[in-house]
């Protein structure tokens, strides 16, 4: 079996070919899942912005600096993690991601977190918790543990909601709940690894 990352990059080159996604036409290029592809975490936002759209890595503008610095109070690096996005590609000025287009984008990043089988799925956004959860809402289930068995994952998997970095960032109530919420991180990651 190939390495994760050599997997990823066939299931990139693979997806960026035959991917339906309308945003193709507007977006600069698909902005690929970046980081580390062994890690047991995988955060996931809603799409790219500019800056994203710009460098073509995710998590590269303010919304991923703000998470940067979070990671950092919980002693982790862009290294450790693996991050990715819903839709892979910038939609015009930066408004939410269409239904249409998030099923567009949905097998792709199905078969990133299948290579990947992370411990611990974090939603950065509701955007992302909606595509597991699509009956919740962020601001109820934010930094609880949650477990559900997802049958196009093959298994029973653990995730955190957190509102997004950039919903967070100009938001003083908000911005505390994350780091708070952020903070519970490395706790979760023990207890999975204990109850293993
Ligand atoms: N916001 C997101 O949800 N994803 C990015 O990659 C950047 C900003």
């Amino acid at each position: 079996m190939n390495s994760k990352k050599i997997q990823l990059e066939k299931l990139n080159q693979h997806w960026q070919e035959n991917c339906t996604c309308k945003l193709k036409k507007t977006a600069s290029r698909a902005v690929f899942g970046d980081g580390n592809a062994e890690s047991e975490i995988v955060f996931i936002g809603e799409a790219p912005g500019k800056k994203e759209d710009e460098g073509g890595k995710p998590f590269i503008g303010a919304a991923g600096k703000f998470l940067d610095e979070m990671l950092l109070k919980i002693g982790m690096k862009r290294e450790d993690i693996y991050i990715t996005n819903i839709v892979k590609y910038r939609p015009p000025n930066n408004r939410d991601p269409e239904q249409s287009e998030k099923e567009a984008c949905n097998e792709w990043l199905i078969n990133e977190l299948k290579i990947i089988s992370p411990k611990l799925i974090v939603f950065l956004g509701r955007h992302s918790m909606l595509r597991f959860f699509p009956t919740e809402k962020i601001s109820e289930i934010h930094g609880k543990l949650l477990i559900k068995n997802i049958p196009e994952l093959e298994k029973k998997q653990a995730f955190l909601p957190l509102y997004h970095p950039a919903a967070a960032l100009y938001n003083g109530g908000m911005r505390e709940t994350l780091i708070k919420d952020f903070k519970k991180i490395p706790k979760i990651l023990k207890v999975l690894n204990t109850n293993k």
